[in-house]
């Protein structure tokens, strides 16, 4: 008999059994097992740091002991302006993992199914235990989406399918067309989650036409997020989009403050400051390149570079050299990046794109360990 079942009172209070099965987010390390502060490469954030702009705002936010705009209606304003959004269908979260979260607990809870991409990004996992569902992967197609095994797993339990793109941790991206026919095959009762964390990274003429998808269909949600392209991920501020009923329902369970002062003024004093998502986005396609050749070079030691759209890049080692090894040797030269066998990936590093200084001094490093390595 189990313990919920039994007539003797448990000594404790019992987690609910969907709740005891999550295991906690692992975020990108910024020190090494033996405690050294490392450079680092292990969370994607923004090697150029923050806007001006945004650190000058977030001096002049409203003071701490007032509660912040629970509507954060200058930011909506903003972003509404900057993408031809009308305000009443964007919300703010506490990050976009606050709106992943609430997407879920919306229209999921027990004996439904939440459904993404084998290699998907590891938080959804956890958002879909949180409100009871079951999660599911569906196969992918070396490390990319396979929109024909996704849209196979989709049964009559499936509530919500999250999907970043570009993805997490592996980089690939769904092309516009190849988005939209995804959308089109689902049934109109899922809600199909797009996740932009890293959509400032790609080229305007590549872009995936989600947005669009979210103002015409009333089964998608796009997410977006200050923490990557912004250089705000301290701030914890994410956006989304949907049609107004949709964003109506998310706000009725979101929290209730949820952007600080601060974030608030920094985020909106960001987004008037396009130039320096241009600059990072700029620096990130020039690095990234570089970083490919790097490791294409080395493609005869059986290293490979999933071919990625985002700021970081995801190596294969499928050689004489393992990824354990590499994330070993890389850390003795200073250096911090994500090695993901908890994931399924104990063959790959996701490597940040850094400075260039750093890239050059890893894909030196990673030349070097090749040749000892046989
Ligand atoms: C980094 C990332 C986010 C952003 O999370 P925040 O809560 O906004 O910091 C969301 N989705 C994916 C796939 C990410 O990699």
């Amino acid at each position: 008999m189990s313990q919920t079942e039994s007539p003797i009172p448990a000594a404790r209070p019992v987690p609910k059994p969907w709740i005891e099965a999550i295991h906690a987010y692992v975020p990108g390390k910024a020190k090494g097992d033996d405690g050294r502060v490392l450079i680092k490469l292990s969370a994607n954030e923004n090697p150029l740091g923050t806007s001006e702009a945004a650190l000058a705002a977030r001096q002049g936010a409203v003071a701490p002991s007032l509660y912040p705009d629970p509507d954060s209606t200058a930011l909506r304003a903003a972003l509404g302006a900057r993408h031809g959004i009308a305000p009443e269908r964007i919300i703010m979260g506490t990050g976009s993992g606050e709106l992943l979260n609430c997407a879920a607990a919306a229209f999921a809870g027990p004996g439904d199914e939440v459904l993404y991409v084998r290699y998907g990004f590891s938080l959804y996992d956890i958002v879909a235990r949180r409100c009871g569902a079951e999660p599911v992967m569906a196969p992918d197609a070396d490390y990319g989406t396979d929109i024909e095994a996704l849209l196979a797993a989709v049964n009559d339990r499936t509530r919500v399918v999250f999907l970043a793109n570009p993805n997490n941790p592996t980089g690939t991206y769904l092309t516009k067309s190849e988005l939209a026919r995804l959308h089109r095959a689902l049934p109109r009762d899922v809600l199909l989650v797009i996740d932009q964390a890293y959509a400032e990274y790609v080229a305007p003429e590549d872009d995936d036409g989600a947005l669009e998808l979210a103002a015409e269909h009333s089964n998608v949600l796009v997410t977006r997020t200050f923490s990557k392209a912004y250089g705000l991920a301290g701030e914890r501020v994410g956006w989304g989009t949907g049609d107004s009923a949709l964003v109506e329902i998310l706000n009725r369970i979101r929290g209730p403050f949820n952007l600080s002062n601060s974030a608030q003024a920094t985020a909106l004093a960001a987004v008037g400051d396009e130039a320096f998502v241009e600059r990072s986005r700029t620096h990130n396609r020039e690095e990234r390149a570089r970083f490919v050749d790097a490791i294409e070079a080395l493609g005869n030691h059986g290293l490979r570079a999933v071919p990625s759209e985002a700021n970081f890049v995801l190596v294969l080692f499928e050689g004489a050299l393992s990824a354990e090894a590499a994330y070993a040797g890389l850390a003795e030269r200073g250096y911090i990046v994500r090695w993901l066998p908890g994931q399924g990936l104990p063959q790959a590093l996701r490597i940040t794109i850094g400075l260039r200084e750093h890239m050059d001094a890893i894909a030196a490093a990673l030349a070097e360990m090749v040749e000892t390595a046989g």
